[in-house]
């Protein structure tokens, strides 16, 4: 624990407010401008865009980006020289002709992806919050910092009817109250930003009550977090038969957003519930709209989606891992950058009129996928546990090729018909062949900053057994 918060967490509740507050008021100094309005009706005109005008917007753009990463960006401009004094003479001005980029080195070497014309005193520094060894570390200015906010004002807030002036509730990982308090306040009031910060680690069923009662007693107009603490908290509201306080609209974010969680957050809160995807480092972005469908953020990054085992590009309809080349941030451009996570694009146009690209859907990330010995990459496993089960949430780990574990949290009237059902669906899915071992849980082990994983691998893919 940061020694920050070791001061932090011996403070009266009033005193908690008033750091948060002004951490808050740092934040929104750099978030926000005089400029935010005129881009958020900026980006918001867009929408209506032709394919035309689209095309002919990311074509430039993308053409800086690529232009200023081959020639200012150390990393690149390295790599670009060696492949020419190796006689390749590729142009850098085609975007497949770039090699694709793995976090690893990204995360090596971050200041190499830096422009060399870039003054680090005067940009917004961020460690993304992935678990120790998969952090990474990004530079950003003021602008482009603005930009991507303004981006969330327009695309996310505007599109449901709320904006940053609201009160708001998020369910976050940071830990704003120890984590053995059993007592609350479990959160702290940011007056700065309007924001009541919930802590996802002390969720339970003894403290939901008081959690709504928080989010009541500070006027909450919407509620954002991770779709796996949302649940947690419908859950609650349902088996309790609590009543929520009226939100306007429920933001998921952060996590891949399963469908049994989808249906009872929205029972729980009786509002609409939105899904927005959104990488930390920014090169690719996409939300909701009304129509349920899950828009792209073409000026966050150009995707492209490649086949799982070798990097051929899908057409629409097909799974595979996304890439994304950041076109926001052309200080620390990213180019093809490989996200971890594993996406299909569709050209379908949606009924709600934007003409913004969209995503098919989203399964998940890389490294949590089921793979079978007959080569499939299974992203997706939710189904298993919706409906009739008497599951609360569930985890499902490949052990082996052979062997799935799945960890359950049982809910009342669970009973062996529900695991045989379970083990059924998950038979119907991965094949008849695979062991399925259940084991009942009081609680699906969360990662170190809160955040649920609904499939995890412990395979070792290069291992024998392998029919590749
Ligand atoms: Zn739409």
């Amino acid at each position: 624990m940061p020694d920050w918060f070791k001061i932090y967490h011996r403070l009266p509740y009033p005193m908690k407010v008033m750091a948060a507050s002004t951490r808050g008021r740092y934040l929104k100094r750099w978030r926000y401008g005089p400029a935010t309005e005129a881009m958020v009706e900026e980006y918001l005109s867009r929408e209506q865009w032709s394919a035309e005008q689209w095309r002919v917007w990311q074509e430039e753009r993308m053409a800086y980006v690529l232009h200023r990463a081959a020639t200012r960006v150390p990393y690149y401009r390295e790599q670009w020289g060696q492949r020419r004094a190796n006689g390749d003479n590729s142009s850098p001005e085609l975007l497949e002709n770039w090699p694709l980029l793995s976090k690893e080195i990204l995360r090596r070497q971050p200041r190499a992806f830096l422009a060399d014309d870039c003054d680090l005193e005067a940009m917004y520094f961020e460690r993304t919050g992935g678990t120790t060894g998969t952090q990474q570390y990004l530079w950003l200015s003021r602008e482009t910092l603005q930009a991507w906010f303004a981006l969330f004002e327009a695309r996310s807030r505007r599109w449901y009817g709320v904006s940053r002036h609201d009160r708001w509730a998020i369910l976050g990982g940071q830990l704003v109250a120890p984590v053995d308090r059993d007592k609350p306040p479990f959160w702290v009031w940011n007056i700065a930003m309007n924001q009541l910060y919930l802590s996802v680690f002390h969720l339970s069923a003894k403290n939901t009550p008081a959690y709504l009662k928080a989010i009541e007693s500070h006027r909450i107009v919407y509620l954002l977090g991770y779709p796996s603490a949302l649940y947690r908290l419908a859950r609650e509201i349902l088996d309790q038969k609590l009543s929520p306080p009226p939100l306007k609209v429920v933001i998921s974010n952060a996590e891949t957003l399963l469908d049994y969680q989808r249906e009872a957050i929205v029972a729980a809160f009786q509002c609409p519930l939105r899904d927005a995807y959104g990488l930390a480092e920014i090169a690719a972005a996409g939300s909701e709209c009304e129509m349920g469908r899950m828009h792209i953020w073409p000026e966050a990054g150009h995707i492209e989606i490649l086949a799982d085992m070798s990097d051929e590009v899908l057409p629409a309809g097909q799974v595979g891992r996304l890439v994304a080349t950041g076109l926001l941030n052309a200080d620390m451009p990213l180019i093809r950058y490989q996200t971890g996570d594993r996406a299909a694009v569709t050209d379908e146009t949606c009924a709600c009129g934007r003409t913004l690209p969209m995503l098919q859907e989203i399964e998940g990330r890389v490294e949590d996928v089921i793979v079978t010995r007959d080569g499939r990459y299974i992203g997706r496993l939710d189904g298993v546990f919706k409906a009739d089960p008497h599951v609360r949430e569930g985890q499902i780990i490949q052990e082996d090729w052979d062997t799935l574990r799945v960890l359950y949290v049982p809910a009342e009237g669970y009973t062996a018909r529900d695991g045989e059902t379970i083990v059924q669906r998950l038979h119907d899915r991965v094949g008849s062949d695979m062991n399925v071992v259940l084991e009942a849980v009081d609680e699906v082990p969360r990662m170190p900053n809160g955040k649920f994983r609904a499939i995890l691998s412990r395979l070792d893919r290069s291992s024998a057994g392998s029919n590749r």
